[in-house]
């Protein structure tokens, strides 16, 4: 890969590489704002704000690594097309960039992706195969394709220029409140917490990194916990955006989740729909179950001390509104 710079050695990406891509998605991604909750600032007397990756035009992150990986492809390997297998947020975000570039998109989803998420791949005109009942399949039948069609597949988390992509969150993040002390951000393979760990870290080793998943199918919370990447069932869960595995050979964002994340925690289902309530009454927002799990900690853990200066990672809204009205309505 000569466009890209990665830490010696060991392959991971380096800070340098979160600048690089920074400068290389400019063109697809817009910054996103970073706003004040004074009512949660209130209650847990500390200065808490919303990283807002819900205001993407997609409605998520995944935006950025998609971008990042994409550009970084030769003509040649861009010509040829692009496939990805995706719990929905990512197989978007691959639609989205191919269309942008005029290239290809072959999404491989599970028949487990919410109905919102399928309708929104077909609008962007990517071509969709359903194929068996987790992310695993559906990885493995994407694999089948990318050999047979000569596609280059776009993995949704462990690659380093997806992780660096996902990592300039953090720079925006410390632009504009390198106050930060604490920042709470949703894990499912790890990408996004894995680049935004390696930003804040490289920065000031003091700032906490608090991983959350929800308590039913977290596969990074309990892979950490046995020291290597384990299988689980994967169940329904109103974060659906955070179910999946680590993938079937994971090489970067489990090892880099163990050097640079603080802690993991796990969050109720009522703890979810209680934080994507309080957004909506608050903040005037609809978002996922998986956006809502940064809030679902603050209310069940409490994991922070008064006068701490927080973010939370608001993920994303790629939510089906009966689904969301469905959770929420006893909170609101
Ligand atoms: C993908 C996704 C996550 C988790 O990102 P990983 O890099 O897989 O850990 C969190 N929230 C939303 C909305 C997502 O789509």
């Amino acid at each position: 890969m000569d466009n890209s710079r990665l830490y010696p050695g060991t392959g991971q990406p380096a800070i340098r590489d979160v600048w690089a891509a920074r400068k290389r998605i400019s063109r697809l991604v817009t910054k996103t704002p970073l706003v004040k909750s004074s009512n949660l600032s209130e209650q847990f007397r500390s200065s808490v704000y919303l990283k807002l990756e819900n205001m993407h035009e997609i409605g998520t992150f995944k935006i950025r690594g998609a971008a990042n990986k994409i550009l970084s492809l030769t003509p040649e390997e861009q010509q040829r097309g692009v496939t990805t297998f995706s719990t929905g947020n990512h197989g978007l975000a691959v639609a989205y960039v191919a269309r942008k570039l005029g290239i290809p998109a072959v999404i491989c989803i599970s028949k487990r992706v919410p109905d919102v998420k399928v309708k929104a791949l077909q609008k962007l005109g990517a071509t969709i195969k359903i194929h068996g009942s987790s992310q695993d399949e559906a990885e493995g039948y994407c694999h089948q394709l990318a050999e047979k069609e000569g596609l280059t597949i776009i993995k949704p988390f462990d690659d380093p220029l997806v992780i660096a992509g996902q990592g300039t969150i953090g720079l925006e993040i410390l632009e504009d409140f390198p106050e930060i002390d604490t920042v709470i951000v949703p894990v499912s393979g790890g990408g996004l917490i894995a680049g935004i760990a390696l930003v804040l870290k490289s920065n000031d080793p003091d700032i906490r990194v608090i991983g959350v998943s929800m308590e039913k199918g977290a596969v990074m919370y309990h892979s950490l916990r046995a020291g290597k990447p384990v299988v689980l069932e994967e169940e329904d869960t109103l974060a659906d955006s955070l179910l999946g595995g680590l993938g079937r050979e994971n090489h970067y964002t489990f090892p880099m989740v163990q050097k640079y994340v603080d802690e993991t925690v796990l969050v109720s289902e009522k703890a979810i729909a209680q934080g994507m309530a309080f957004l909506m009454k608050w903040h005037r927002m609809i978002v996922e179950g998986a956006a809502a799990t940064g809030l679902a900690t603050l209310f069940e853990k409490e994991p922070v001390s008064p006068s701490s200066n927080v973010v939370l990672v608001v993920s994303g809204n790629n939510v089906d509104l009966p689904a969301f009205l469905k959770a929420t309505q006893e909170f609101i």
